[in-house]
């Protein structure tokens, strides 16, 4: 199988439990809940993305021929050697329209612990450290039990009251951006940010998530 990655990088984890731990991001292209095209955002099941899915131009992307090229593409970007704890996180995209056990395994055996980021709609792959589910819109999803829940927040119909039988220890609302926003102030967030600040306190199982990363002009 060949593996076609948007971009890699090194940076911090802006979002979530592991806010602030340095990470390789391996972005891979496509998603199944829109095809990335701005005419077909409208009538896509997820139409907020903030993130170009398409292609494989970013930085460090590509299409790997093998497990083992991506793994070893990925290892390069961490300082120095990966020791066993250090942090990968498959995201994208959808990352489990291509994340398989293979890639696993050439990750871990380059000494990562492998984190994804899903919507949820596709099964996880086996040997995955932790699963950070992320649900969108109408869709169903097959993964019901994960690490953390990230709810983009707010969605009409993805209510945090939906996902009230998902089995996690962690539940966070990330407040929905502007996705036509490029720079400056984001109106539309700081609104969905008093929004989600509002439900966290009056439904304290929830944590409110920000984008640190975009507040600190990070990758
Ligand atoms: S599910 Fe994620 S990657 Fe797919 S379109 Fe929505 S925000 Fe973008």
């Amino acid at each position: 199988m060949t593996y076609r990655v948007k971009e890699m990088f090194y940076s911090l984890q802006g979002e979530g439990a592991h806010q602030g731990r340095a990470s390789v991001f391996v972005r891979f292209s496509k998603c199944n809940l829109w095809n990335g095209r701005e005419s077909d955002r409208a009538t896509a099941v997820c139409n907020f993305c903030d993130t170009d899915i398409l292609g494989t131009d970013g930085q460090n992307g590509g299409v790997f021929e093998t497990p083992e090229a991506l793994a070893r593409a990925a290892a390069d970007l961490w300082p120095g050697t990966p020791d066993g704890s250090s942090w990968l996180i498959c995201t994208g995209g959808e990352p489990l329209l291509q994340l398989d056990v293979p890639l696993v395994g050439a990750f871990k055996a380059q000494g990562f612990q492998v984190a994804v980021e899903t919507n949820g709609t596709r099964p996880a792959v086996e040997g995955l450290d932790w699963i950070c589910l992320s649900p969108k819109g109408k869709s169903e999803l097959l993964i019901t039990r994960c690490d953390e829940l990230k709810l983009v927040y707010p969605q009409a119909d993805a209510p945090p009251e939906r996902f009230r039988n998902i089995e996690t220890p962690l539940r966070y609302l990330s407040p929905m951006a502007d996705p036509q926003w490029i720079a400056g102030s984001d109106p539309v967030k700081a609104e969905n940010t008093a929004k989600a600040l509002e439900y966290c306190l009056q439904h304290p199982q929830w944590r409110l998530s920000l984008q640190t990363h975009k507040l600190l002009g990070i990758d």
